[in-house]
């Protein structure tokens, strides 16, 4: 069974909306980093949804393609990525539950704060499933090879994950989530639309065939790193070419460097379109 429903309202919690290194940066006396304004302090890049009540006790996430299996259980809450920044995300947003993990890429500010989820298996007295593309799960079990082929006996225990490979459109929590497939400069990475909400970080191009998946898409959280053009992540201007195309009624602009204030970029963005930050939370229409 799909376990996909009609489209409903959920919940997205901005957890970090920072670049790699974070803001502020170790050791910079730039503007941004040494501003006042909490909403110029992002960390590492991730998002939590909350599904809500399905209101199917017997929900089940039936993963389409490949050798995918289903996940047992109610799914609610939904991390996407382990940021270097987990725990102090988790701690600053109250996250106390995480019943499935997306994987957009594995470039370390999206994967290294994996260990966090040690702390869920705990209080779930459950594995974790964990869904990402075949070659970022590969890459995750390279990097993470201590959480794979754990030793006989480790002192705090390792992250008790159960990884399914994305390959295609599946239904989480009784919601169709939708792989978008963008490019991060030379990489494939992977972006989320559900329902009528999109999550594109890192990329700096939408290859054609994926604009077809976001026909609709009325709440985007879109990457947009700073004023200057970069390689692999949109500008400001080009991201805000991406709102223009899409024509989202809202769009929220993430993965920021130090390079913008949060006060004064939103001052200049058109209507509808501001800087995310840290702790926002988005609700999205059903
Ligand atoms: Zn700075
Ligand atoms: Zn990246
Ligand atoms: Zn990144």
């Amino acid at each position: 069974m799909s376990g996909t429903s009609a489209p409903r309202p959920f919940r997205v919690t901005m957890l970090g909306t920072g670049t790699s290194s974070g803001v502020p940066a170790i050791g910079c006396d730039c503007a941004v980093c040494r501003s006042t304004d909490p909403r110029d302090r992002r960390t590492r890049p991730s998002i939590l949804l909350d599904f809500g009540d399905s209101g199917d006790s017997g929900a089940r996430a039936d993963l389409a393609g490949g050798a995918a299996g289903a996940v047992a259980g109610s799914v609610r809450h939904v991390l996407v990525d382990t940021s270097t920044d987990l725990r102090a995300q988790a701690l600053a947003n109250d996250v106390r539950r995480v019943d499935a993990i997306l994987f957009t890429h594995a470039h370390a500010d999206h994967v290294f704060g994996i260990d966090e989820v040690r702390r869920f298996n705990h209080m779930q007295r459950s594995p974790i499933p964990i869904m990402a593309s075949p070659d970022v799960l590969a890459d995750i079990r390279e990097m993470f090879a201590y959480i794979f082929k754990p030793p006989p006996a480790h002192g705090g225990g390792v992250p008790k994950l159960v990884p399914f490979a994305i390959g295609g459109p599946f239904s989480l929590g009784g919601l169709e989530v939708v792989p978008v497939p963008v490019l991060h400069g030379p990489l494939p990475v992977l972006g989320f639309r559900i329902g009528a909400f999109a999550y594109l970080t890192d990329c700096n191009e939408i290859p054609e065939a994926s604009w077809a998946l976001l026909g609709g898409v009325r709440v985007l959280v879109l990457d947009a790193l700073r004023e200057r053009p970069h390689s692999t992540h949109f500008s400001v201007d080009q991201a805000l070419a991406v709102v223009d195309r899409m024509k989202p009624e809202r769009a929220y602009f993430t993965h920021i460097a130090h390079d913008l204030a949060h006060d004064a970029t939103c001052a200049r963005l058109p209507g509808g379109v501001e800087l995310a930050y840290d702790g926002q939370v988005l609700e999205i229409p059903g």
